[in-house]
């Protein structure tokens, strides 16, 4: 099986600060928060990047959101962003998809 960092903590290799769990998305609190409140949430399936999306993966990926809409309910922010880097170049470093939740403090645009 095809490992990553979060495969690693999905699979309780690798503690994390687990925020939410279900059979198929875990979310974490990131380890170098950018915001008061800064999410990652991962499907536990490894999809390496937005690149490698197929078209039956939609409704996993649209699960995300469902996901951080969730959890950002739960930790009372009404205002949030939510970001995928895809690529190196645009900032990825964890080559497995994630949502980044960001929330609690405001955010300008355009993003560095
Ligand atoms: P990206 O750069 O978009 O691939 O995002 C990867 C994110 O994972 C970064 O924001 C990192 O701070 C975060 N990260 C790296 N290692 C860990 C870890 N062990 N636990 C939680 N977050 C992590």
């Amino acid at each position: 099986m095809p490992e990553s960092l979060f495969t690693k903590i999905i699979d309780k290799k690798i503690p994390a600060k687990i925020a939410y769990e279900d059979e198929k998305y875990i979310a974490i609190h990131d380890i170098n928060p950018q915001a008061p409140v800064h999410l990652l949430v991962i499907p536990k399936r490894l999809i390496a990047t937005l690149n490698d999306l197929q078209a039956s993966d939609a409704e996993l990926v649209g699960g995300l959101f469902l996901v951080a809409g969730k959890l950002m309910k739960q930790m009372g922010q009404s205002d949030y962003r939510t970001v995928f880097n895809c690529g190196a170049e645009a900032g990825q470093s964890v080559f497995h998809i994630h949502l980044h939740v960001l929330a609690g403090r405001p955010m300008q645009w355009p993003p560095g």
